[in-house]
C-alpha cells in the first residue's frame, strides 16, 4: 500500500511505501530504507541524530537509486555492533553515528559546510521558514522546538558574521532572508583547507612482498573512498620510527593497519594514531586470524576488526568502514 505523508526526512509530502520492518522513502530522486526499530526509538533526541547521520549518508556517498529493484535499495538499520555487514545495500547507523557532530564547533562547522552547499552563490538566500520545512537536517536539528532550535543556530551565525540579512520582512527573524557573507565564506575556505590537508589515509604495515597485494588492496579502497593513500615508501626503519612517518600520521584522517603479517612499526603506528586521536581501522585476512597457530598476538586484536576473505571483499568492507567512521 503507498502512503503519501510528510516525509520525517525531507519535510515534502511524497511517498513513503511500507515494507516489512521497513519503510522506503523516496526523498526526490533518492529512494532507501529505513528499519521501523530506527524511527520508534524510544530516545527521541536519539532518533533525530540517527536521521541525521542517515540524511548525511545519503546526501554525501554516491548510491544509483535509479536502478534496481527494491532489494537493493540502500537500507539503515542500528545495531551496537563494530563489525561490518558484508550486504552491499545494509548500512549500520550506530556505525555511521561515529561521525555525528556532537560538540558545538564542529556542528557549526557542519552547518556552514552544508549551507554553503546548498546555497552556493553569492546572491542565494535563505530564511528560517524554508529551512524548517524542508532543510532542517542541513542543520543536525535534533529538539522537539524546531523553531527555536533553528532560530538558536541563526543566532550564533549571526552573531559570528557567518551570515548576514540580505532582506529584511519588518525584521521578523523567521522570514528575513540571510545569506553567507564574505567572512562565511572565508571562514569556510580555511576549513576545506584545514580538512584538505587530512584528506590522507595512512598505511601501516609490513612491506614483505607475500603481503604486497594487501597493500595494494588497501590503496585502491581508499581512493574508492575519495581519500589519498599515504604509504612511506623506504620503510626500512624496522624497529624505529622516522619523524617523516610520525608527520605523515599526523596529517592523516585515519590510519589502515594490517595484522595479517604482523610488525612491529605498523603497530606503533597504529598506537600512535590512536593517542592522537586519529580513527585506526585495524584489518585482518579471517583465516590468518581464525588460526590458533597465526592469530595475531597483540593487544589490537581487542580493537575491532575488518575480517576479511579475499581483495574484493577487503575492498567493499574498509571503503564502506572509512565511509561510516572518519569524519569529512
Ligand atoms: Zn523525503
Amino acid at each position: 500500500m503507498n502512503e503519501f505523508n510528510t516525509c520525517i526526512m525531507c519535510g515534502k509530502n511524497h511517498k513513503i511505501q511500507d515494507a516489512g520492518d521497513f519503510k522506503i522513502y523516496f526523498c526526490d530522486n533518492k529512494r532507501y530504507k529505513i528499519h521501523d526499530s530506527i524511527i520508534n526509538h524510544k530516545d527521541t533526541i536519539k532518533v533525530q541524530r540517527m536521521l541525521n547521520s542517515i540524511y548525511d549518508y545519503v546526501k554525501r556517498v554516491p548510491f544509483n537509486y535509479e536502478g534496481g529493484n527494491v532489494s537493493e535499495y540502500l537500507s539503515f538499520y542500528y545495531e551496537e555492533t563494530e563489525n561490518i555487514c558484508n550486504v552491499k545495500t545494509l548500512v549500520n547507523v550506530y556505525q555511521l553515528m561515529k561521525q555525528y557532530p556532537l560538540n558545538v564547533i564542529e556542528r557549526i562547522d557542519k552547518i556552514m559546510y552544508n549551507l554553503s552547499q546548498k546555497y552556493p552563490l553569492l546572491s542565494d538566500t535563505f530564511n528560517i521558514l524554508e529551512i524548517e520545512k524542508n532543510e532542517y537536517r542541513l542543520l543536525y536539528c535534533e529538539s522537539v522546538n524546531r523553531t527555536k532550535e533553528i532560530a538558536s543556530i541563526f543566532s550564533a551565525l549571526l552573531i559570528n558574521e557567518f551570515i548576514e540579512l540580505a532582506e529584511t520582512y519588518n525584521n521578523d527573524i523567521n522570514k528575513n532572508r540571510y545569506r553567507i557573507s564574505i567572512k562565511g565564506w572565508k571562514y569556510l575556505a580555511e576549513l576545506t583547507k584545514k580538512y584538505d590537508v587530512l584528506n590522507y589515509g595512512f598505511i601501516a604495515m609490513s612491506f614483505d612482498p607475500s603481503v604486497e597485494y594487501i597493500q595494494e588492496t588497501f590503496i585502491k579502497a581508499i581512493n574508492q573512498a575519495g581519500y589519498e593513500p599515504r604509504i612511506i615508501k623506504d620503510k626500512e626503519h624496522n624497529n624505529y620510527i622516522m619523524p617523516e612517518i610520525f608527520h605523515e600520521i599526523e596529517q592523516s584522517k585515519f590510519v589502515v593497519v594490517d595484522i595479517t603479517k604482523p610488525n612491529f612499526g605498523a603497530y606503533y603506528e597504529a598506537g600512535y594514531a590512536q593517542a592522537l586521536g586519529k580513527e585506526v581501522i585495524v584489518c585482518c585476512k579471517e583465516d590468518v586470524f581464525k588460526s590458533a597457530d597465526t592469530r595475531p598476538h597483540f593487544d589490537i586484536v581487542q580493537k575491532s576488526m575488518i575480517l576479511w576473505t579475499d581483495e574484493k571483499d577487503l575492498i567493499f568492507r574498509l571503503k564502506r568502514r572509512i565511509e561510516a567512521t572518519v569524519k569529512k
